[in-house]
């Protein structure tokens, strides 16, 4: 087996963990073509060894003793046919190598090789956390040559196949800190030895890394030497002896190393916003964001006056894969202090909500050592936050000039948009220009408060909306049929944060929002149908009070409806209590509050419809005789059925299903047959005088 190691009596050999393994074997088994990414992750990895030592050196100076230098090297040899990329980071442990290499999978392991089976791109290793293993897309065997300032030098070793072996290295070259990644490239493989590709590949993937990467090369000079000069014995390396026309002087070629900083552009964000390319914008973010697409959109600004600072922010096209996320971070602002970068998991850099924005920050005025306690009660930090959301919110509004792109940025992000609404309310009012919903009047398209507004009918007062499971489930819902026959819109909240949402945007544009299922609806009606209704009211009244009596605690109150067309009656809650939706989401909820439901869920109001026939005929049948049974029967199987239209659940859904049935076989003619469960049920009476049993079902129906 050819090895750097030699495997001596302190060489340790470790198995994979199966997911790594399994990992491994479809890197090195599948045919990709874009294996050129490795080198990208490779380098990517470096950068954050080394912005790890540099961010430990602002407060201890002493972690750099055992090398000043902060750069990343790459080193092609031909006669071995190796690649090794060197940095001078943090290096690993013995643990840490143990760990980090080939023992603990993280989630992103088995995530990454789902998305690869599901057509994903190889190039999305970064991604899922697992972006070293890519040295097997070009190299059969990788040695990791590592020294953290904690422990000895360590090399790694392996050649996949299910295990690796870790050995303490005494007498190799040693590195005073970092790590020294050596990939023994396969045959075909040979072109990652070439000067030109590698200086495409940094140009390519990883001209934005803030260290120097420089490339080792060797130049030869030709120099004239006479006879009696020394030549040094360093440059002795290819002399070549040759016989000039005066034979006291010879030609020596000279081969010295040279490294070539490949990435000579000053940062960024350091140019003016006219001098940079969309291009350049977009290698930028995939190489601090580790994404394989392009951002959606981009905000490149600076801020001058009391305090200065640079930034760039960045749009993702995707919601990240928080579910697999090992590392979730709140945040995703690297933040810069005049060039050097401090942390990228700074939380009072931005809220919360607005953590899926990414990009960079560089302050002038931030001191360098500043640590993250220090960080929190910071003031310029203050000021600089306040002036990133006001930036990102100019930049979402940009994005909402182009449809296609609102549209993908709102299917991605809209959560975070809406919970912004809830937590933030310094920017609500403008946080809620950015909101979109359905309607009944969008289409298949979603419409913005400030479109709704311009539809508004004459004399309309106020916005309508409903909330619920989907727009299935609104569309059709009976609280919409009049406002959809007077001609108002109302906007379907469908999404289960619109509840939060809807609990802290009270108005927008000095209208209120009015949610269509809660009492206390009103419509603008005329004198007449004013005077028609207060008629029917008193009408309806008994009716109303032998309801209350049957249903008892079920309902709060019953009272007759101005808001039904159709349907003979439906479950409203209070005002300020939670919907019929809420009440779902709530119950869904495993840690919910049990004394907040009780108190939050059991105001409903029971509204009847006056102009619709069962309700009709069950008002006669009361007048005239409130003790009717069937009557009472009815009452029940209406309030459970409203339950449901009204979009709660039923507390007892098999008795309801038995009354069903009964009905059903009324329906059908069938004599009811001895059913013992039937028992503890109230009586359905017979067919009614005068109205066959199929008229009476048409009606229930
Ligand atoms: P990721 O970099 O996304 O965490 P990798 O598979 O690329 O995933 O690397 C796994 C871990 O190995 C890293 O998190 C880091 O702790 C360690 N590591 C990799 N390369 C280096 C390096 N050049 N210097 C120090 N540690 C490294």
């Amino acid at each position: 087996m050819a090895t750097d190691t030699p495997m001596t009596s302190n060489t340790e050999t470790y198995a994979f963990q199966a997911e790594i393994n399994q990992l491994l074997s479809l890197i090195i088994n599948t045919f990709y073509s874009n294996k050129e990414i490795f080198l990208r992750e490779l380098i990517s990895n470096s950068s954050d060894a080394l912005d790890k030592i540099r961010y430990m050196s602002l407060t201890d100076k002493s972690v750099l003793d055992s090398n000043p230098n902060l750069h990343i090297r790459l080193i092609p040899n031909k006669n071995e046919n190796t690649l090794s990329i060197v940095d001078t980071g943090v290096g690993m442990t013995k643990a840490d190598l143990v760990n980090n290499l080939g023992t603990i999978a993280r989630s992103g392991t088995k995530a990454f090789m789902e998305a690869l089976s599901a057509g994903a791109d190889v190039s999305m290793i970064g991604q899922f956390g697992v972006g070293f293993y890519s040295s097997y897309l070009v190299a059969d065997r990788v040695t990791v040559v590592t020294k953290h300032n904690d422990d000895e030098q360590y090399i790694w070793e392996s050649q996949a196949g299910g295990s690796f072996t870790v050995t303490r290295d005494n007498e190799g070259e040693q590195l005073g800190r970092g790590t020294k990644i050596i990939l023994h490239l396969k045959e075909d493989q040979r072109e990652y030895l070439e000067e030109r590709r590698l200086k495409e590949l940094v140009k390519k993937h990883s001209e934005f890394i803030s260290y120097p990467i420089e490339l080792y090369t060797e130049k030869s000079t030709e120099r004239e030497v006479s006879d009696d000069e020394e030549v040094s014995t360093e440059k002795k390396e290819g002399e070549v002896e040759e016989v000039g026309p005066e034979k006291k002087k010879r030609k020596v070629k000279e081969v010295t190393p040279e490294w070539d900083l490949l990435n000579k552009q000053k940062p960024i964000w350091m140019r003016a916003p006219e001098e940079v390319t969309q291009e350049e914008y977009a290698s930028f973010y995939k190489s601090v964001t580790n994404d394989w697409e392009d951002h959606l959109a981009v905000k490149h600004f600076s801020v001058e006056g009391q305090l200065e600072f640079k930034s760039i922010l960045f749009v993702p096209r995707r919601a990240p894969f928080e579910l697999f996320e090992p590392r979730r971070k709140l945040n995703n602002i690297r933040l810069y202090v005049r060039r050097v970068f401090i942390t990228d998991n700074c939380e009072e850099l931005i809220p919360e909500y607005l953590g899926f924005v990414k990009g960079v920050v560089d302050s002038e005025d931030l001191p360098l050592n500043i640590s993250r306690e220090t960080l929190q009660q910071n003031k310029i930090l203050k000021v600089i936050r306040k002036n990133l959301v006001k930036k990102c919110l100019e930049m979402f509004s940009e994005l909402a000039e182009n449809k296609d792109d609102y549209a993908k940025f709102y299917e991605a992000f809209s959560k975070h948009i809406k919970l912004g609404i809830h937590e933030d309310a310094q920017n609500r009012a403008k946080l809620s220009e950015l909101l979109r919903f359905q309607s009944t009047k969008s289409g298949e398209d979603m419409t913005s408060l400030k479109d709704y507004v311009t539809r508004m009918k004459e004399g309309q007062q106020s916005i309508y909306y409903i909330t619920g499971e989907s727009k299935k489930a609104v569309e059709n819902s009976p609280f919409v049929e009049k406002l959809r026959r007077k001609g108002y819109e109302v906007l379907y909240l469908v999404d289960p944060i619109d509840e939060y949402v809807t609990q802290q945007l009270k108005e927008y544009d000095g209208k209120k929002l009015v949610c269509v299922t809660k009492e206390g609806l009103k419509l603008d009606e005329s004198e007449e149908e004013k005077k028609a209704l207060e008629e029917r009211k008193s009408q309806f009244q008994p009716l109303c009070t032998l309801i209350k009596d049957v249903l008892g605690d079920k309902v709060e109150k019953v009272v007759v409806s101005e808001r039904l067309v159709d349907s003979p009656c439906i479950l409203v809650t209070g005002e300020y209590g939670w919907s019929a939706n809420m009440e779902r989401i709530m119950k869904a909820q495993a840690l919910r509050d049990n004394t907040m439901s009780m108190y939050m869920m059991s105001k409903k109001t029971m509204e009847i419809n006056p102009d619709n026939a069962i309700i009709k005929v069950l008002k006669e049948r009361a007048d005239a005789d409130k003790s009717d049974k069937t009557v009472k029967d009815l009452i029940i199987l209406l309030f459970e059925t409203a339950l449901l239209a009204s979009g709660f659940s039923l507390e007892d859904p098999n008795t309801f299903a038995s009354r069903i049935h009964r009905m059903v076989k009324l329906g059908l003619n069938l004599e009811e047959e001895e059913d013992e469960k039937m028992d503890d049920l109230p009586p359905l009476e017979e067919a009614h005088e005068g109205q066959d049993q199929g008229s009476r079902m048409e009606e229930v129906d």
